[in-house]
């Protein structure tokens, strides 16, 4: 077992990097852990591929710490990450996925609601020639009526605005290829997100349904409240996938529609003072041309602001504008690492 402590002062570990990484995130699972290493084991040891198991205990404050710990106490292809205060699901899935070094990593809950059973299953849609296979709960096993409902239509809106049609954007157990998660980061409740900001950068998503099991050890972390940030979410990845490259389009498009309304109103003014005699300050047109062409005016303004951002934001990192799939060279097909 390796133990990384607070994701300080690392050292790359001396073992070769593993064919799969599988990343649980674990926040109060404490009777769930014994079981779900015994399940994730007897699947993947199954497996002939190489691998290693990274736990991110996401702050616990029961103790699923040691328990982990205690499980994985011989095992080399264990890790155990511990963040030093609860960051939530996404950050806890963003730490692993950071300090894995799989080829290819499968995410999964650590609830038990997720079947390590059906890893196998992920990997050779994978090998069909996907970058991403989601997992789909087809028959999802969650107490409350109105989780499944909100749930529903939180994916066929989703699905509707990333143009990514997926029946499940919430399910964990995800199969992803390690270089496409290079172009990716997470924020917020992003991890639901992946195969949207996957097929952005023309990633093949593939889903495929999954078991699901209810909850029997612990309580979900989550109510309602989650649904009012995942909407803030998919604004945040809409705003992305449509203005990152160009966003002068977006707002300048818009500002240049209002100025023409302005002037519009404006003509409309004109004319009603010229053939039926009503004064300028006599309608609310002159305020409506004056309010439309000042929006106008800073929709455009933004439009270059951002403009500015977006190169700032591509320029200070280094990233380029597009994404490389494969490089065909003589005797060197390879996928790309990183960038
Ligand atoms: N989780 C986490 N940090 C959090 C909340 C949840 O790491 O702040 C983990 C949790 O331990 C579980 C997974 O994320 O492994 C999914 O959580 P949960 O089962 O509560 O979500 P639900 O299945 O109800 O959507
Ligand atoms: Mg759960």
């Amino acid at each position: 077992m390796r133990v990384l402590h607070d994701l300080e002062g690392l050292s790359p570990s001396d073992l070769p990097a593993p064919y799969l990484s599988v990343i649980v995130p674990i926040y109060n699972e404490e009777d769930n852990l014994p079981p779900l290493h015994r399940d994730i084991l007897t699947t993947i040891e199954k497996l002939t591929c190489s691998y290693e198991i990274i736990y991110v205990d996401d702050g616990s404050t029961d103790g699923g710490l040691d328990r982990i710990k205690s499980l994985a106490a011989n095992d080399k292809a264990t890790a155990i990450i511990q963040l030093r205060r609860n960051f939530g699901q996404t950050a806890a899935i963003s730490a692993g996925i950071d300090h894995s070094r799989g080829q290819v990593v499968v995410c999964l809950d650590a609830d038990l609601q997720n079947d390590p059973a059906d890893i196998p299953r992920l990997l050779a849609k994978l090998e069909e020639g996907y970058d991403l296979v989601s997992g789909w709960r087809v028959n999802r096993q969650d107490h409350w009526l109105w989780r499944k409902s909100v749930s529903s239509i939180a994916n066929w809106i989703i699905s509707r605005i990333t143009d990514l049609k997926l029946h499940d954007y919430g399910c964990t157990l995800k199969a992803y290829r390690r270089d496409l998660l290079n172009h990716i980061r997470l924020y917020g409740q992003m991890h639901r997100f992946i195969p949207a900001l996957a097929s952005m950068v023309g990633a093949k998503v593939a889903e495929i349904p999954v078991n699901h099991r209810p909850r029997i050890h612990g309580k979900s972390k989550y109510g309602l409240g989650r649904t009012f940030s995942v909407v803030l979410d998919l604004l945040t990845v809409k705003f992305l996938a449509s203005l990152s490259s160009n966003p002068i389009k977006i707002f300048g498009g818009s500002g240049l529609v209002l100025i023409g309304l302005s002037f519009i109103s404006g003509l409309a003014m004109v004319l009603q003072k010229w053939l039926q005699g009503i004064s300028l300050i006599q309608t609310p047109l002159l305020l409506l041309s004056a309010l439309l062409f000042i929006l106008g005016f800073h929709a455009i303004l933004l439009g270059l602001t951002t403009e500015l951002m977006i190169r700032t934001y591509y320029e200070s990192q280094g990233k380029s504008t597009y994404v490389i799939r494969q490089v065909f060279k003589p005797g060197n097909d390879q996928r790309p690492n990183s960038q």
